[in-house]
């Protein structure tokens, strides 16, 4: 599937110090070890309320990282999935009355749009769930064939032969300490895990299964339900953890870098990835797993049922500029869960204006000193808060000098403000 078109990061002088990022398989800042080609796979949207803020600040977290390598002098391989063919993907279609081809094609012309607008970085390849069917197919007979998923007969008015992935017998396969056994990556216990899975799409209660968190593989052909061809597992559509394994192991090294996403998918999204990838290829999918947190709005969980998602596309169109959009995202730290409220973004509209303003008088030799602490937060876990910080007392300083704008210094903080920010002035 095509992606959106990058907008050129500007070079800077010099490069970023060692980067240390939250690792949530470990529970701490690691260093990231430093390689000349780095590589990371951010689960994509499935397209429908797209794009709202929790999108928007998990996609611009990670546009973080991006920038962050390359401005440590490697390069980076992006791979985004968008899951065009789900579950609550259809539910929507149905109950608004569109196609659901029509739905996901109008939605992920919108993300992208968005994306574009906030000045996000596109992946290499941007990799939709029904153009990698054929290849997924033969990676669930693969599992099917070595004894970690397997067909589940029909009952209860549901066609046989869906397929699971055994997450008992999985987890037993190797005793390598790389191996992967449930629970290695979201450090839950069976109980906390058996809620979110009922919670996040999981079926713990779909009879025939050998364990209740065992997750969806291929789901069989049903009436009224859109199908594809799938070999010895007949026609039918795949869950949405091999969809995301297949294309990152297809894509990107083995292991890659950084597996990113929101908090959400921790449990059971990358947790089942993990599973799905180490069983395929017997090494783990990533070395580092890293999430962003969650957006609420005023306090509140932001959802549909509540109709309180607050969508990038409305304000751009009631004339918002993407830049403060954005800045206002990275005034909090990515990890942490916060709330979009109207005064918080106010504040990143005038932090924009007097940043704009500090440029007329850009102290001589001022820059190199903000570039070297803006790095230095970015590479501590992303500190994006900390880097504004430093702008904003550098902004400061330029103001109450009142002195003539150097257009060098001028023009390096400009570049440094989009080049580590993602922040066009
Ligand atoms: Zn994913």
């Amino acid at each position: 599937m095509k992606s959106w078109t990058s907008r050129p990061v500007p070079e800077l002088p010099g490069s970023l110090p060692q980067l240390r990022l939250y690792d949530t398989a470990l529970g701490r800042v690691v260093d990231v070890e430093k390689q000349p080609e780095q590589s990371m796979y951010v689960c994509g949207i499935t397209p429908y309320d797209a794009t709202h803020m929790g999108h928007a600040a998990s996609y611009v977290a990670f546009d973080l990282l991006n920038r962050a390598w390359r401005d440590a002098g490697v390069r980076v391989s992006y791979v985004q999935n968008v899951t065009d063919i789900d579950d609550p993907l259809l539910e929507r279609a149905t109950a608004t009355g569109v196609d659901w081809r029509d739905l996901a094609q109008s939605q992920i012309e919108l993300f992208q749009t968005d994306m574009d607008a906030l000045n996000v970085l596109a992946p290499n390849h941007y990799i939709g769930a029904v153009e990698a069917i054929p290849d997924i197919v033969p990676a669930i007979e693969q599992l099917i064939a070595d004894g970690v998923a397997y067909r589940v007969a029909g009952s209860e008015g549901e066609p046989d032969g869906d397929v699971y992935y055994d997450v008992e017998t999985a987890g037993k396969r190797s005793d390598a300490t790389d191996a992967w056994t449930l629970g290695d990556v979201s450090g839950l216990g069976e109980n906390e895990m058996l809620e979110l899975f009922a919670e996040r799409g999981g079926d713990p209660a779909r009879a025939g299964k050998r364990h209740a968190l065992d997750p969806l593989l291929w789901r069989v052909a049903r009436e009224g339900e859109p199908n594809w061809p799938g070999a010895t597992l007949g026609d039918g559509r795949p869950g949405w953890h091999i969809e995301c394994t297949v294309i990152a192991q297809k894509y990107l090294p083995a292991p890659f870098t950084v597996q990113g996403g929101g908090s959400d998918l921790v449990f059971p999204h990358h947790e089942m990835g993990a599973g799905h990838a180490y069983s395929l290829s017997g090494v783990p999918l990533a070395r580092h797993y890293s999430h962003a947190g969650m957006v609420g709005l005023d306090g509140e969980k932001m959802s549909k049922s509540k109709g309180n998602l607050v969508l990038v596309s409305k304000l751009r169109a009631a004339g918002e500029e993407p830049a403060a959009i954005r800045l206002a995202i990275l005034a909090h730290h990515y990890r942490s869960d916060w709330s979009w409220t109207d005064a918080e973004f106010a504040e990143a509209k005038d932090r924009l204006q007097q940043w704009r303003t500090a440029l007329d008088h850009a102290p001589a030799g001022s820059a190199a000193a903000l570039i070297t602490a803006m790095r230095d937060e970015l590479a501590n876990d992303l500190n994006a808060p900390g880097a504004i910080s430093a702008v904003d007392h550098w902004a400061e300083r330029a103001i109450s000098s009142g002195a003539d704008s150097s257009a060098q210094d001028a023009a390096l903080v400009t570049d440094a403000i989009d080049a580590l920010l993602g922040v066009e002035l």
